[in-house]
């Protein structure tokens, strides 16, 4: 049996790990049906001289885009056509490492299996080039389908800006304080084009680490991918308190602007 690149390296082990949990938790809340949702991590700091002298197991395939800042960079991808489900039990069949090449514009598969990255890679790799380009220590994104965050995208009113990050910082306080940059909104495009994948570029630089994309899903960047998770798992949350408050037959008050300011004040929170 062929033995896998993660056996030596401890660390990247780790990180292949976090994703898998991660998956596991996406297909248990209900938001990864069938091969719904991406993950794509930057494993770079994680590689070894070992794995730097392996050969690719594919052909240079093209990104279809020039990443410049992505020269020489790793990433561990879920695969296409995989399931959060399946990766959860066993990543390095239903996800891949790859390896940007030196001409910026292709990549090459090099372990465990040949299993073609994620159809979104290009526009995450470009999120991931914009990251280093600005110097962020994201190092994660994720997207994926949070059932009661969508439904609001369905109405008019919260996709005003920053109307859905209010209500939502607004239903229990810990919202604010562990997503303190709210919720960016991407109006509807079509999933995987290049308009998406610039709209979320600029949502993010618009300084956002979540962002809803309208009647479809959401986008989250982090240093880690737990972490993206986390910040969509507390907005959900916040979504979630909502419709029980309107399925008691009433619309929630909630937290009134001083007390949310006083969050900002005590956690030194952003914005
Ligand atoms: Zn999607």
């Amino acid at each position: 049996m062929k033995t896998s690149v993660l056996e030596n390296n401890s660390g990247l082990r780790e990180a292949v790990w976090k994703v898998a949990e991660t998956a596991g938790y996406l297909w248990e809340k209900g938001w990864a049906e069938r091969n719904g949702g991406n993950i794509t991590v930057n494993v770079t700091e994680l590689i070894d001289d070992g794995l730097r002298a392996l050969g690719a197991i594919s052909e240079p395939r093209p990104i279809g885009t020039i990443l410049p800042h992505l020269r020489g960079c790793w990433f561990f991808c879920k695969g296409t056509q995989k399931r959060m489900r399946d990766l959860a039990r066993d990543p390095m069949s239903n996800g891949s490492l790859i390896r940007i090449t030196d001409d910026c514009e292709h990549y090459e598969i090099v372990a465990d299996k040949p299993v073609m990255p994620t159809s979104e890679l290009p526009s995450h790799l470009s999120v991931h080039d914009y990251l280093l380009a600005k110097g962020s220590p994201y190092r994660a994104s994720l997207h994926t389908h949070p059932i009661e965050l969508v439904a609001l995208s369905h109405c008019r009113k919260y996709l005003e800006k920053d109307a859905a990050t209010r209500m939502l910082w607004s239903m229990i306080p810990e919202t604010k304080a562990f997503c303190p940059r709210g919720l960016g909104i991407v109006p509807y495009m079509l999933p995987g084009s290049v308009e998406l994948a610039n709209a979320t570029i600029r949502a993010i630089d618009d300084d956002y680490d979540v962002v809803m994309w309208e009647k479809h899903g959401v986008f989250a960047v982090d240093t880690d991918i737990m972490s993206a998770f986390d910040q969509v798992d507390v907005l959900n949350k916040s979504a979630q308190i909502y419709i029980a408050g309107k399925n008691m037959g009433f619309e929630p008050e909630g937290m009134s602007d001083a007390q949310m300011q006083e969050i900002s004040d005590v956690f030194g929170l952003p914005k």
